[in-house]
């Protein structure tokens, strides 16, 4: 079970308060998307849940179990970033099996996962390529490789697509929710564009200045917005 749940969750950056008593349920292999204008919290939050940032308080669980005082190593997640800086003196292979010769994975448990993760993402005819010699969208699939490998319980996104152009967003949206039908690990989705949002979701929670607004899926936002402030950010367009 790898449910994830943050409770009355509270971040200050010093006296800066950014994130003021969030309170997100997140069932086993939902694919639940944060969206929100920039600034709001939404890395914050994310980062909270990855262990990269303290919690001011509140509690964060996942799978049932609290997480406030693990660090990142100890949790079963894997994060894909917006900036995914691949290893460039490495090929595809190793930068995806990285984290599995860290974690001193025996070599055959790292073969079988490279192979399965290759294949799943299309990735087989360029184990051997370096990123450079790589599309856009292929490096994409090489960062969500290097998560997959791991077969975490829960995968973070922070604004995976946010780099790539307009025709290549919209392709790699329909993988990455390809990929979570095929997998259906727990996904947190973090973006600030709605269509991304209501296009991926099974749930959206919207936030606007640390707090949420409402929570609920793609078409209760739209059918029945809780504020103007919903309202307006879900019809607007990207
Ligand atoms: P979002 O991802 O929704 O754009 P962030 O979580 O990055 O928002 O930021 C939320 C707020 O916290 C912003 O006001 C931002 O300036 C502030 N903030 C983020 N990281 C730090 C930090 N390391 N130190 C101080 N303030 C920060
Ligand atoms: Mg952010």
């Amino acid at each position: 079970m790898a449910e994830v749940n943050i409770s009355e969750a509270r971040k200050a950056y010093g006296t800066l308060s950014v994130l003021h008593g969030v309170d997100i349920e997140i069932r086993d292999g939902e694919f639940v998307v944060l969206v929100g204008p920039s600034g709001c919290g939404k890395s914050t939050l994310l980062r909270m849940v990855a262990g990269l940032e303290s919690i001011t308080g509140g509690t964060i669980s996942i799978g049932g179990k609290v997480v406030n005082n693990l660090p990142p190593k100890d949790r079963d997640i894997a994060m894909v970033f917006q900036s995914y800086a691949l290893y460039p003196h490495k090929t595809v292979a190793e930068n995806m099996v990285f984290a599995l010769r860290l974690q001193k994975q025996p070599a055959d448990v790292i073969k079988q996962r490279l192979q399965a993760a290759a294949e799943t993402l299309d990735l087989v005819p360029y184990l051997d390529r370096y990123p450079r010699q790589l599309s856009g969208g292929q490096r994409q699939r090489v960062a969500m490789g290097r998560a997959i490998v791991r077969s975490p319980q829960v995968f973070l996104f922070d604004e995976p697509l946010s780099n790539l152009d307009a025709k290549l967003r919209v392709q790699m949206r329909k993988e990455i929710k390809e990929l979570h039908q095929r997998l259906r690990t727990t996904t947190i989705y973090v973006t600030h564009d709605q269509v991304e949002a209501m296009t991926m979701a099974d749930k959206i929670v919207v936030m606007q200045g640390g707090k949420t607004e409402q929570v609920g899926t793609p078409l209760e936002l739209y059918d029945r917005p809780s504020n103007t402030f919903v309202a307006t950010f879900i019809g607007s367009p990207s």
